[in-house]
């Protein structure tokens, strides 16, 4: 049996009071859990973020600047090293694959704080959302609805400012919840914006601000905001990149309904963009807009032309012929019968890496009724390769194809992660099977009979 509690009323508990102690904003209103223990584990999270956040203060001020591991907080600024791992982590702390883990203690925390990459940029962005922003995550909680179904993950974020909150994947699309209400994030993401008006970097926070300016229904401040965008977008900036300033200005005239305007703006850009490596991405923004318009004959020719793989589904993948990394041939037709995932990766791509561990769990819950795994790696050095295998043991079969790697033409991969799954019968299903959906289509394809 499942039922909705409203987190609001299990949390408030937890709230601390203590005068010298670190303030704490618990946030979950409007949150609902389908299930009483998530709501616990909730609890559980929340307090461990707590002292967490109290550790991280005490260490920052002693040390000015945090450390390296969490695990550094133990035993000088955190007694209780239980405190690092939540409840709803299945793996307690010591995740399956250990790649980029806490050298010292179980931690089921995300924190980047290594001193490069906090001095570098985890510094500005704190600067820029007045600390707002999270040091610290946990990426073990869900949304799901009545039947259990997985919506979406959720992420309970500690802010630098010792708030709590959560958010999906994406913390920047949250300013209410990092701010604590409509008026505040408007006030943080205009002074941020003060902070860096012209900086590509943090171009989203004009996405973000206009979609407050209307639910907050400020029309004048949304139009002027537009304008003043207008004035400092560089798109033909000698850097390639900054065409994508023109999608920051499609998204604010989309958010304020002016998507005539916007789809002029992409029809002119089809036009005159057509030597443009991205501009697949203009054919996708068009589709998108015709599609929400009712032009679906529209739409499907346009996300055609913004992705060629969508012709590959349902239908046979390419078959292939190569050697794996121990020196045998390895060929697509060899695991016809079995539903297989060729997944491209590399070990410098972070989102590859991340999902790795879900690989693993799939692969071992349904490797024995016939599904397998073949990794294409695309790095530039097979040593690399080599040596995260050495750390990571993946139980399946590698290719190593290199950045030239023809598989990767066969298989039109842009970017990775590309994670194709191929039923019994050798038919695409998808090319994005990753997360949640990895799991849900494996489990229904080897239900079926080849
Ligand atoms: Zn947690």
């Amino acid at each position: 049996m499942t039922f909705s509690l409203l987190f609001t009323s299990v949390i408030s508990a937890v709230t601390e009071t203590e005068t010298d102690a670190p303030k704490i904003r618990l946030d979950f209103e409007g949150e609902s859990f389908s299930t009483e223990q998530e709501s616990k584990n909730l609890k559980t999270c929340s307090h461990n973020l707590t002292e967490i956040g109290k550790a991280l203060q005490a260490y920052e001020k002693e040390h000015d600047d945090f450390p390296e591991w969490l695990s550094e907080l133990h035993p000088k600024f955190l007694t209780n090293p239980n405190v690092l791992v939540c409840p709803a982590d299945e793996d307690q702390g010591v995740p399956i694959l250990p790649y980029d883990t806490d050298p010292n203690l179980p931690v089921s925390y995300n924190y980047d704080c290594d001193p490069e990459y906090y001095q570098r940029w985890m510094r500005n962005e704190r600067n820029v959302y007045a600390d707002a922003n999270p040091i610290v995550r946990c990426p073990h909680h869900a949304n799901r609805d009545s039947d259990s179904t997985l919506l979406s993950n959720l992420y309970l974020n500690l802010s630098f400012s010792n708030t709590i909150y959560l958010s999906e994947a994406d913390w920047k699309k949250h300013p209410i919840k990092m701010y604590g209400g409509i008026e505040a994030a408007i006030a943080g993401y205009e002074s941020a914006l003060q902070r860096v008006p012209e900086d590509p970097n943090f171009f989203n926070l004009y996405s973000e601000l206009i979609r407050l300016y209307v639910r907050a229904e400020r029309g004048n401040d949304a139009e002027s905001l537009i304008d003043n965008f207008k004035s400092i977008m560089k798109p033909h900036d000698e850097d390639i990149m900054r065409f994508r300033d023109y999608w920051t200005l499609v998204d604010m005239l989309r958010v304020v309904g002016k998507h005539q305007e916007a789809l002029q703006l992409l029809q002119h850009l089809e036009k005159t963009e057509q030597k443009n490596p991205f501009r697949t991405s203009i054919f996708r923004e068009i589709a998108m807009i015709h599609e929400e318009q009712g032009n679906a004959k529209l739409a499907k020719t346009y996300f055609l032309k913004a992705d060629s793989r969508l012709e590959m589904i349902g239908k046979s993948a390419p078959n292939f012929s190569a050697i794996d990394i121990d020196g045998s041939p390895i060929s697509l037709k060899d695991y016809h019968g079995k539903v297989v995932l060729l997944d491209f990766w590399a070990t410098t791509c972070g989102p590859c890496i991340g999902e790795m561990p879900n690989v693993k769990k799939v692969y071992d819950a349904y490797k024995d009724v016939g599904f397998d795994v073949i990794g294409v790696n695309l790095d530039t050095d097979e040593a690399d390769l080599h040596e995260f295998l050495k750390v990571c043991d993946l139980p399946w079969r590698q290719i190593f194809g290199g950045q030239d790697s023809p598989l990767k033409k066969l298989y039109r991969v842009r970017g990775i992660p590309s994670p194709w799954l191929m039923d019994k019968e050798g038919k695409v299903i998808s090319y994005q099977a990753r997360g949640a959906a990895l799991k849900k289509m494996v489990a229904e394809a080897v239900k079926e009979k080849s």
